[in-house]
C-alpha cells in the first residue's frame, strides 16, 4: 500500500472547524502499511516502503557538509545502508530496547543511524554534537546507554568521561578510527558486516523507538520517550501543517538532536516521500539564503532565533538571491514575535507560520494552518484531533483573553510514553485531572486563536500585575535599534519585582543613557503602563540553548547572583 496521507483539506476557517469535528485518529492510522498487518516501525514507513516503490531511485538526502561538499542519497541507497547497519549492530550484541547514543555532527550517517538503530528495534537517542563531555555523561548514566555511534573528534571529546559509563559496550566511529580505545570499532565495518536483507522488527504501537533529552531552558533536560505510534500524528501534520508534497524539496534547521529536528527533519517528510536537504554548517545568513536558493527549497521548517538573525541581516541581502521556489515557511521552539512575521510579509513576501509544541507533545499542536488567516504573533488553533485550551489551576478553562495554564486532553497518538527513570516528574503533567499541563502560560481571543504569554516559571509579577517577558521582548525588538532581548523578573521591595529587559543592539548602534530612555519611551506607548522595562542592560549576547532559545533562568541567576543551574544545552 502506498501509505500517503489525502491531500488536506482545510482552506479556510470553516473548513478547519469542519476538519474538527469529523476527525478521527483511527482514519489516519489506516494510511499506514502497518494497519494491514505490516511491519509496525516508523523506520519502515519512512524509507523501506519506499525502496521496494518507484521511490527507490529518488533523492531521499542531500547532505551538505560544512565545506561545502554535497553527498547525495536516494531512498533505495538509505534503505540499504540501514539495513546493513541495522544487522551489524545486532551481530555486535545490540538487542531491542538498548538505549543507543547518536552523537555525530549534521552528515548523512547520522541520519542513516537514526534509521538503522530504529530498524533493529533499539532506542535512538540523537545528542547535538555541540553538548560537552559531562552533557554526554549525565545523559548516558540517566539511560544507560550501551551503544554510541560517533566520530573520532567527537570520541575526542568524551574519552576523559567514558571510565564512568560502565554500562557502554561499544563505540562505533565514523570515519578513520586508527588508535582509539579498544571499546570501538569502524562504522564502514559494521555496516559491512551487516546484512541487506535485515528485515525491520516489527515493534508494538507503544514501543519506543526514541528517548529525546528537552532542551534544558527550564532546568534538567528531561529523558522523553516516544513510541512509533507518534508517526501518526507526525505524518498527519507534516502533510497539513508543513504542507510537505511528494514533489517538495524540505530543508529543517533543527538538528535531530532535538525532537524537531527527528519528527520533522526525518521521519515524517521521509513517510511523505519528500526530498530533505541538511546542512552541517552553522547559521550564516548569506550561507542559509544561498542554500534555499540553490537547492530549491520549497518548504522551510525553522526557528525564530534564526528568522530574528536573518531579519538583523538585512533586507538588501535578500535580493540578491533567488527564493521564488519557496511556497511555505514555518518556525517552531519559541514564540515568534509579531514583527517577524512583519518582517516576513514585507521581505521574503510569505507569511511565516507558527507552530506550537514541545517534546513532550512529540507532534504539532497549535498551529497556524497554510491557508488559515494568521494573526502575527498568534500561534493559531488546535489541530484537529487535539483538544487544547486554556485552563485554571482546577482545570476549569477560562473565558477569552485570560491567562491560564495551555493545557491539553491527554490521549493524542504521539503523546510521549514517559520520562526515563522519573515517574514523578511524568505525573506532574497530569496533576489537573482531565488535562495534560504543558508549563506554558497563553490566553485565547474571542476568535479561538491562541496566544503565548511565557512559561509559567518566567512570568513577572509586578506591582500585583502579571508580565510575560515575550510581549515585553517583542516590544523591544519593534524598535530599530534593537536586534534581540531578554526580559526577566528582579525582585524590588517596592513592587514585588520590576521588569528588566537585556537588549542587544543591531550593529551601527552604540548603548547610551539617551538610547535606554529613547527605547524604554518606545516600548512604554506599546505596552500596558506597569509592563514597561524599568532597568535595562545593553549586552552583546544571550545565553541560549544549542536549539536557539533564549535562557531567561539564566539571566535571572546571573542578576540575583544564584548558581545557573544545568548548563549542559547552553551555546559557547
Ligand atoms: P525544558 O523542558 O528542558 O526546560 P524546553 O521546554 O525549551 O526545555 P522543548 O521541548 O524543546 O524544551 O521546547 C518546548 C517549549 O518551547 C514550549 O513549552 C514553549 O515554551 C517553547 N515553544 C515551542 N514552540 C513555541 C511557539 N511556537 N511559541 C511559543 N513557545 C514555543
Ligand atoms: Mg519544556
Amino acid at each position: 500500500m502506498e501509505g500517503t496521507i489525502p491531500p488536506r483539506k482545510i482552506g479556510n476557517l470553516e473548513d478547519y472547524e469542519t476538519a474538527c469535528k469529523e476527525f478521527a485518529w483511527a482514519s489516519v492510522d489506516k494510511e499506514f502499511s502497518w494497519s494491514e498487518g505490516g511491519v509496525y516501525n516508523v523506520a519502515h514507513e519512512a524509507i523501506d516502503r519506499h525502496a521496494s516503490n518507484w521511490r527507490r531511485n529518488k533523492i531521499a538526502l542531500y547532505s551538505i557538509t560544512a565545506n561545502n561538499e554535497v553527498r547525495k542519497y536516494t531512498f533505495g541507497e538509505i534503505a540499504e545502508i540501514s539495513s546493513k547497519l541495522a544487522s551489524g549492530l545486532t551481530k555486535l550484541g545490540a538487542e531491542i530496547g538498548d538505549r543507543v547514543f547518536i552523537y555525530l555532527d549534521r552528515t548523512s550517517e547520522l541520519y542513516i543511524s537514526l534509521i538503522g538503530v530504529t530498524k533493529m528495534g533499539a532506542m535512538a537517542s540523537p545528542l547535538f554534537s555541540a553538548l560537552g563531555p559531562e552533557a554526554f555523561k549525565d545523559r548516558a548514566l540517566d539511560c544507560g546507554a550501551k551503544y554510541v555511534i560517533t566520530s573520532p573528534y567527537l570520541y575526542k571529546r568524551i574519552e576523559p568521561v567514558l571510565d564512568d559509563l560502565v554500562d557502554i559496550e561499544k563505540i562505533i566511529i565514523v570515519g578513520d578510527n586508527a588508535d582509539l580505545g579498544d571499546i570501538t570499532v569502524k562504522f564502514d565495518d559494521v555496516v559491512a558486516s551487516g546484512d541487506s536483507c535485515f528485515k525491520t522488527v516489527s515493534m508494538q504501537p507503544s514501543d519506543p523507538y526514541v528517548i529525546h533529552y528537552t532542551s534544558g531552558s527550564t532546568g534538567k533536560p528531561k529523558g522523553v520517550l516516544h513510541g512509533h505510534k507518534a508517526m501518526i500524528q507526525q505524518a498527519y501534520t507534516a502533510k497539513m501543517i508543513l504542507d510537505l508534497n511528494e514533489d517538495d524539496t524540505y530543508w529543517c534547521t533543527a538538528d535531530p538532536g532535538w525532537v524537531t529536528g527527528t519528527s520533522y527533519g526525518v521521519l515524517a517528510p521521509w513517510y511523505l516521500g519528500v526530498t530533505i536537504v541538511s546542512y552541517e554548517g552553522r547559521f550564516d545568513a548569506d550561507v542559509w539564503y544561498n542554500l534555499l536558493e540553490k537547492y530549491g527549497i520549497t518548504v522551510w521548517y525553522t526557528a525564530p532565533t534564526a528568522l530574528r538573525m536573518l531579519m538583523n541581516a538585512g533586507d538588501e541581502i535578500v535580493e540578491k538571491y533567488d527564493l521564488s521556489r519557496l511556497r511555505h515557511i514555518c518556525s517552531v521552539g519559541e514564540p515568534l514575535n509579531a514583527e517577524v512575521v512583519k518582517w516576513g510579509d514585507r521581505v521574503l513576501n510569505h507569511r511565516i507560520h507558527d507552530t506550537w509544541w514541545q517534546t513532550e507533545t512529540g507532534a504539532h499542536m497549535v498551529c497556524n494552518y497554510p491557508c488559515m488567516p494568521i494573526k502575527p504573533g498568534s500561534m493559531g488553533k488546535p489541530i484537529p484531533g487535539v483538544t487544547a485550551s486554556v485552563v485554571d489551576e482546577n482545570g476549569n478553562e477560562v473565558p477569552p483573553k485570560t491567562e491560564g495554564y495551555l493545557a491539553v486532553r491527554p490521549g493524542w497518538p504521539s503523546m510521549m510514553l514517559g520520562i526515563w527513570r522519573n515517574t514523578p516528574k511524568f505525573k506532574e503533567y497530569f496533576r489537573v485531572p482531565g488535562w495534560y499541563i504543558s508549563g506554558d502560560l497563553a490566553f485565547k481571543d474571542e476568535d479561538g486563536y491562541f496566544w503565548f504569554l511565557g512559561r509559567s516559571d518566567d512570568v513577572i509579577k509586578t506591582s500585583g500585575e502579571r508580565v510575560g517577558p515575550f510581549e515585553v521582548e517583542s516590544a523591544l525588538i519593534e524598535h530599530p535599534a534593537v536586534a534581540e532581548a531578554g526580559v526577566i523578573g528582579k525582585p524590588d521591595a517596592l513592587r514585588g519585582e520590576i521588569v528588566k529587559a537585556f537588549v542587544m543592539l543591531r550593529p551601527g548602534y552604540e548603548g547610551s543613557d539617551e538610547l535606554k530612555k529613547e527605547i524604554t519611551n518606545f516600548v512604554k506607548t506599546r505596552l500596558a503602563y506597569y509592563a514597561y522595562p524599568r532597568e535595562m542592560e545593553f549586552v552583546t549576547t544571550l545565553p541560549k540553548t544549542r536549539s536557539g532559545k533564549i535562557m531567561r533562568r539564566v539571566l535571572k541567576a546571573q542578576e540575583l547572583g544564584q548558581p545557573v543551574g544545568d548548563l549542559s544545552t547552553l551555546e559557547d
